[in-house]
């Protein structure tokens, strides 16, 4: 299988080396050159694990990794799972589940991508004989979820920028009190978007970044992609029979890639009636499926962190489908988009998407409901989620994080305070991060000295 950019002025590449490189050099997102039907092979996937379903699924688009080889990477990727069924789908009430996919080592869904990543990134160091030098910016989840996917493996470091004093105290906690030698927590003065723009011109030295082998750690990995289309198919099978065909599965989404690969599964000939597109008060993408007009906007900082984004960075690779895969269409909308913040498409085809929106206002109260009408507690992006449902449809809510995560906006919303062992783990260990200032060659400097 073959991956080719949304843009189209890059040449194709194979499953592995498209993961290396990230971003396509031509400025667009990789995506398989054509989707393959499991239609047929729903019957015999019923009986399948977490990570055999996996294996069945990924070894047709890595085709480039011996079957052996990737069936170990696998297995060793969803070892860390704490709840046996890795991502168990709880009923609670006719037409509606929950699936929960907060039971990895950072307690959010980005483990079922990071885990597996980490250990792609292991294995083409122990391939090419080379090191790894990854590097990120988080606000929130996905610096943890990047550090615990490369915790202690050879030949590669990880370095996380972050703003000082504005991600949650437990969240730093997570990228701080791991012991691992390759992990540094970088803590920067300023907010997300000045760690992001250092980020970025440190990126922007080529030479710099070919000399330390450095990595993106982002949203728009393909791997990250293919990796979460799993999770969709795992729940779906696990639906009664009855309820299969009129599911929408409901997705607290940011930059779309979570619901991106539902999507995608979707297209592979899964039947699944819809998705739908939940936004916290950052709500870039709800206007897009209810206006037709992709318009950016100011960022909120909301209850809900982990979906506070400007711009949704996965949302081209739908705009691709949605234009009928014509690269230089994607590159006409990428480029109005970029010039004047905003494009409007002339005859939008929304697909199967549907699309609420939540705000910080509403999500005590739906913690509240949630608690007092299933006995059950949602933290509060998967609270998003639950803001309108479709009676008439078989919900699936995709619990993205741990309450445990967030346990002063539970509290104040029910009182209770959610409390999980690895992170009350944390709180008896040092905090080890360097401050460092938002600037690029002080950043590198640290990467010098620090760097596999
Ligand atoms: C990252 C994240 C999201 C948003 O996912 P996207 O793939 O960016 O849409 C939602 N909830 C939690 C808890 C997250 O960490």
């Amino acid at each position: 299988m073959k991956y080719i950019s949304t843009r189209g002025q890059t040449p194709a590449l194979g499953f592995s080396d498209a993961v290396a490189t990230g971003l396509a050099p031509d400025g667009g997102l990789y995506l398989p050159e054509s989707l393959p039907d499991f239609s047929g092979d729903l019957v015999r996937f019923e009986k399948l694990g977490y990570a055999e379903l996996c294996c069945e699924f990924l070894r047709v688009f890595a085709t480039d990794i011996p079957a052996e080889e990737l069936r170990v990477i696998i297995a060793q990727s969803y070892t860390r799972f704490e709840d046996p069924a890795v991502a168990p789908l709880r009923r609670l009430g006719k037409n509606l589940h929950v699936l929960e996919l907060f039971h990895g080592p950072t307690l959010a869904f980005k483990d079922f991508a990071l885990q597996l990543l980490g250990n792609l990134y292991e294995r083409q160091c122990r391939v090419r004989g080379e090191s790894i030098n990854v590097l990120g910016a988080t606000s929130g989840d996905t610096g943890a979820a990047a550090i615990y996917g490369l915790l202690g493996k050879p030949r590669t470091a990880i370095f996380i920028l972050y703003p000082d004093g504005r991600v949650s105290p437990l969240q730093e906690r997570q990228m701080a009190c791991t012991g691992a030698e390759n992990v540094f927590a970088l803590a920067v003065d300023g907010t997300f978007d000045d760690a992001q723009n250092a980020l970025k011109d440190v990126f922007g030295d080529l030479a710099f970044r070919a000399q330390h082998h450095l990595s993106a750690v982002n949203s728009i990995n393909l791997a990250r992609v293919l990796a979460q289309c799993v999770y969709y198919l795992y729940a779906w099978l696990r639906l009664p029979a009855a309820e299969r065909g009129n599911v929408e599965f409901v997705v607290p989404t940011g930059n779309f890639g979570n619901v991106l690969a539902g999507w995608m599964l979707q297209k592979m000939g899964v039947p699944i009636r819809s998705f739908r597109v939940a936004t916290n008060q950052n709500d870039i993408l709800y206007r897009m499926f209810t206006t037709g007009e992709y318009r950016i906007g100011a960022v909120h900082p909301s209850l809900a962190p982990s979906m506070d984004i400007q711009v949704a960075s996965n949302f081209e690779r739908f705009i691709y489908f949605t234009v009928g895969r014509d690269p230089a269409k994607v590159r006409e909308v990428m480029q109005t988009f970029k010039a004047t913040g905003a494009y409007r498409f002339a005859h939008f085809n929304r697909d199967t998407f549907t699309a609420s929106h939540c705000t910080d206002a509403e999500i005590p109260g739906i913690i509240q409901r949630v608690y007092r009408e299933h006995d059950y507690i949602v933290d509060p992006h998967t609270a998003c989620g639950f803001r309108e449902l479709d009676p008439a449809r078989v919900s699936v809510v995709l619990a993205t994080a741990s309450p445990a995560k967030f346990p002063d906006t539970i509290k104040a919303a029910i009182g209770l305070e959610p409390t999980h062992p690895s992170l009350e783990a944390l709180k008896s260990r040092p905090v080890v991060k360097q401050r460092l200032k938002a600037n690029p060659a002080v950043i590198k400097g640290f990467i010098v000295d620090h760097a596999v």
